[in-house]
């Protein structure tokens, strides 16, 4: 087999809400860039990659001269060939390498005829189990609705996921608000869904002494993990001797130099694996062989996902034995996908590994048409702004939080 073409299409998906976190907020959809690569027998592979637009665009047509012509069995070497370690000081195409590593795995199990994850050393489990992943949010600039700002809202919000999709583990994004109040709506849904566990992640922005602060305070919560208190090994290791319970990132620790020196000097418990920032899955399952060896935690990361790459984290989660804690997703969040047959859906807070040759899910061409229409329309969204506040540098550690009591809602174009 030869690849004989690369075609990458920008997307943008709607979300119920616009979700806000700690450097800025999702505002209401998810720009995403769909991969297809195409052999010289006729079959289509698809890859998917987080932001878009020209750039996006630009990346993969300029990988494309050295990829045509190549075998998409031979994966290693197609890594070097786009993403070697020291070339990539100059061009980092990680995330690119990923999105093509995803295309030449369905093409791969295509013609095999065999799922991913068979090809990934094989099935150990025929379903993945999720987390609900609660965002503080902006009310919905369509209708208004879906708006999570107080405590009450919250945990309303969490007993109707748990409800409607069956989740026992329950993750909130943190990092919008001052920690006194998060820690509040934090306790808030661990006293209504008790019985369920929780993990909370405030991407990093807090100083050591306010991770400190915070961990020792949800201690004797059935906590998962605490995720990225505070960016930075130093001040996780600092963190992890005075709070008694798993540390989790998906920050300091997405690449194997990292993974090396948290084996050796020991900061952070879990380490978050995510199939686009490694590379890759199978990058993914290396890492996760090295993490079964050393004894360290593995789950499953989102980056904020349509299902191509939810396909990717479902054979990456069927396929690693250590995988002891529910995957994360951003899913349930999205009101639509480009798949044919519209979104996976949850049963009892777990999505089935798909069994079809391949990735084994295909492009609707008219959701793809629709919402690359509405990427054209729209463009790209600073993911890094907060609609609601010109101006604010996120910080970190922060010192500027959001006010809950602030009710406006942002004019966000639709
Ligand atoms: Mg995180």
């Amino acid at each position: 087999m030869k690849i004989i073409d690369i075609r990458a299409t920008p997307v943008s998906v709607p979300l119920e809400a616009p979700l806000r976190h700690a450097n800025g907020c999702h505002w209401g959809r998810f720009v995403r860039t769909i991969v297809e690569v195409e052999t010289d027998n006729g079959l289509i592979g698809l890859g998917e990659m987080g932001g878009g637009g020209e750039s996006a665009v630009a990346a993969f047509h300029g990988v494309k001269p050295y990829l045509l012509g190549h075998d998409p069995a031979r994966l290693e070497e197609l890594r070097f060939r786009v993403a070697n370690p020291t070339a990539s000081l100059y061009n980092n195409r990680t995330q690119v390498v990923a999105a093509l590593e995803f295309a030449c795995l369905d093409i791969l199990g295509q013609a095999w005829g065999v799922p991913v994850s068979e090809i990934l050393g094989g099935r150990l489990r025929d379903r993945v189990p999720f987390a609900s992943y609660l965002f503080f949010r902006y009310p919905s600039p369509i209708d208004g609705s879906g708006e999570v700002r107080t405590c009450e809202q919250l945990v309303a919000e969490a007993v109707s996921l748990k409800e409607r999709y069956g989740f026992t583990s329950h993750k909130l994004k943190g990092g919008v608000f001052s920690p006194e109040y998060e820690l509040e709506c934090y306790r808030a849904i661990a006293q209504a869904l008790d019985g369920d566990r929780f993990r909370f992640d405030p991407n990093g922005v807090w100083s050591t002494e306010q991770a400190i602060w915070f961990g020792q305070r949800i201690e004797h919560l059935r906590n998962d993990y605490l995720e990225d208190p505070v960016f930075g090994m130093h001040g996780m290791r600092r963190t992890r001797e005075k709070v008694r319970m798993p540390l989790a990132t998906n920050t300091v620790v997405v690449n194997f130099e990292q993974l090396a020196a948290n084996v050796l000097n020991t900061a952070v418990d879990v380490v978050l694996l995510d199939t686009t920032f490694w590379g890759g899955i199978r990058a993914c399952v290396k890492a996760a062989g090295i993490c079964e060896t050393f004894q360290l935690g593995v789950a499953v990361h989102s980056s904020g996902e349509l299902g191509i790459q939810l396909a990717t984290m479902l054979h990456l989660g069927a396929a690693i034995p250590n995988l002891t804690f529910a995957a994360d997703a951003h899913y349930h969040h999205l009101v639509d996908d480009v798949i044919e047959g519209g979104k996976f859906t949850y049963c009892h807070g777990a999505i089935d590994v798909p069994t079809a040759p391949g990735l084994g899910v295909k492009l609707d061409r008219d959701r793809v048409g629709e919402y690359h229409e509405m990427f054209n329309r729209l463009g790209a969204y600073p993911y890094d702004q907060d609609p609601l506040r010109p101006g604010w540098s996120p910080l970190i550690p922060n010192q500027a939080w959001a006010d809950p009591r602030d009710e406006r809602a942002p004019r966000i174009p639709v």
